[in-house]
């Protein structure tokens, strides 16, 4: 198939089946969301959601934040992998946020990775999320979703696979799609039992696998 035609495929499907995609993190101020999408490495949304329902509680300001020690916030966070590194994240963020930033959320990748915990991932979460910038943020969903639908190659590293999405696809649908390749990845073609029955590009797909013929095709 030809990639023009796979993509007019994909964005059908995805506008088919999850045409209201967004952010599953839960947050009310701009630097909630960052705090969020720091907790959420290699963990859930739906884990960052269940602590940061408290934590956003306990801490409703920037210095809130800076006023608590790193053992308070660790222990506020504790229940989610890699409490330690993200309690030290979040201290920085709030003391940056505060000395450099004027309290407010910067608008650029540059500024945003001069804080502890935010990688290009976080930065790009960020960025689309409350700046509408256009970003391809990639994480583990889309990551995968992106190889087995061979809009990038097995061995591709992170920063490969959304240089090539942000080339198929138009800037101005960055922000849904990425909410699409999130959603797909994480309810229907999941790492392990995919939903490959029902899916409607399983003609393409370079992973599909068949429970009823118990075939998986490379
Ligand atoms: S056929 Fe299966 S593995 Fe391929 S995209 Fe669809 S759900 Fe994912």
């Amino acid at each position: 198939m030809i990639k023009e035609e796979k993509v007019k495929r994909i964005r059908q499907y995805f506008n088919e089946i999850l045409p209201s995609a967004n952010c599953e993190l839960n947050y009310s101020a701009e630097y909630e969301l960052l705090i969020a999408v720091v907790l959420s490495a290699q963990t859930t949304d739906k884990k960052v959601n269940e602590v940061t329902k408290t934590l956003f509680k306990k801490y409703p300001t920037i210095d809130d934040y800076n006023k608590a020690s790193v053992s308070e916030i660790e222990n506020d966070i504790k229940v989610i992998g890699l409490y330690k590194a993200k309690a030290l994240a979040i201290k920085d963020i709030a003391s940056k946020l505060k000395n450099n930033f004027n309290y407010k959320v910067p608008d650029n990748k540059k500024d945003l990775m001069t804080m502890r915990g935010v990688g290009n991932k976080v930065a790009n979460v960020v960025l689309v999320e409350i700046f509408n910038k256009e970003e391809f943020p990639v994480d583990t969903h889309v990551f995968r979703v992106a190889k087995r639908l061979g809009l990038a190659n097995k061995n591709d590293s992170i920063l490969e696979v959304e240089k090539k999405l942000r080339k198929v696809f138009k800037k101005e649908e960055y922000k849904l799609l990425h909410h699409q390749f999130i959603h797909f990845g994480r309810y229907y073609c999941k790492a392990i039992n995919p939903s490959c029955e029902t899916c409607k590009m399983k003609d393409f797909c370079l992973d599909v696998h068949l429970k009823a013929s118990s075939t998986k095709t490379k």
